[in-house]
């Protein structure tokens, strides 16, 4: 316990699901919070419910200015960031027949240039702040290999990989670690246009797809949020100091099956 005392860490996509999940592992682990999401009504649920160690922003990752203004209120409420996770994004699947411009275009906006811009804003408060610092992106075995129906959404997370690499061997310099956590499958709210989506283009009964899904990981069941956090504190620690630009796996097993 206690292994993040008096950090600040903000995380992207705070409000729900893995963001929330870590915002909630880093609390316990003594650091406060800055829940930085698009959705601001889920965002203030969650800081107040996590108590005066937390506070949210309103963010849009796809956005510069308000990448900057959320960095700003952050440094206002607590002087300062040690630790980012880059985790909003969005899943987007269709053949690639059907693959829109639009559809491209913002999970491209959201995924790609708000790990990248977001990581920048970031690194250059750590490098005002005197260096040192922990920043971890949120990849997926999508990132690892292509999948039929979801080419879009690979393509942006084997980007973030490479990000990861390319800013990891760059800040490492100014001491700060760049890392990346490549989750299977999780459940979480997000599986609802997930369901919708296999039930038009694979015929899939609602609930189906998901079913199918947990069944194949090798561990035998889906991911849970809860099952990322240890590696979160980890590479938010001064444990994984000598740790830059990995990715690591964290799936019950998916990328070896
Ligand atoms: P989720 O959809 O439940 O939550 C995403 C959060 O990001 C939401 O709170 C949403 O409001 C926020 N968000 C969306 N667009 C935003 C924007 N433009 N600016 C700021 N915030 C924005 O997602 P999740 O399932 O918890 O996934 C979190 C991360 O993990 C994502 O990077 C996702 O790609 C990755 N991932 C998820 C899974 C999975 O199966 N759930 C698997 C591998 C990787």
């Amino acid at each position: 316990m206690n292994r993040l005392a008096g950090k600040t860490a903000l995380i992207t996509g705070g409000a729900r699901g893995i963001g929330h999940a870590f915002g909630q592992a880093y609390l316990r682990e003594g650091a406060q919070v800055v829940i930085a999401d698009i959705d601001r009504q889920r965002a203030e649920q969650a800081a107040t419910a996590m108590g005066e160690n937390a506070c949210a922003v309103v963010m849009d990752v796809a956005d510069q200015a308000s990448i900057d203004a959320g960095v700003a209120q952050a440094v206002d409420r607590f002087g300062r960031i040690d630790i980012l996770v880059n985790n909003a994004a969005v899943f987007t699947a269709a053949p690639i027949a059907e693959i829109t411009r639009e559809d491209y275009q913002r999970a491209f906006d959201i995924n790609v240039s708000g790990c990248l811009f977001t990581l920048q804003a970031v690194a250059r408060q750590m490098i005002a702040q005197g260096g040192g610092g922990k920043i971890i992106n949120i990849a997926s075995q999508a990132g690892r290999r292509g999948e039929a129906l979801v080419a879009v959404y690979c393509a942006t997370k084997a980007a973030v990989i490479s990000l990861t690499q390319s800013a990891g061997l760059n800040l490492i310099e100014h001491g700060i670690n760049v890392n990346a956590i490549a989750p299977g499958v999780v459940d979480g709210e997000h599986w609802d246009g997930v369901d919708a989506f296999f039930a038009k283009y694979e015929g899939k009964a609602p609930g189906q797809k998901k079913r199918e899904v947990g069944q194949a990981v090798p561990y035998g069941r889906m991911g849970r949020a809860d099952d990322l956090t240890g590696m979160a504190v980890f590479l938010a620690s001064a444990e994984a100091d000598y740790i830059v630009a990995q990715t690591y796996n964290v799936d019950g097993g998916q990328w070896m099956s």
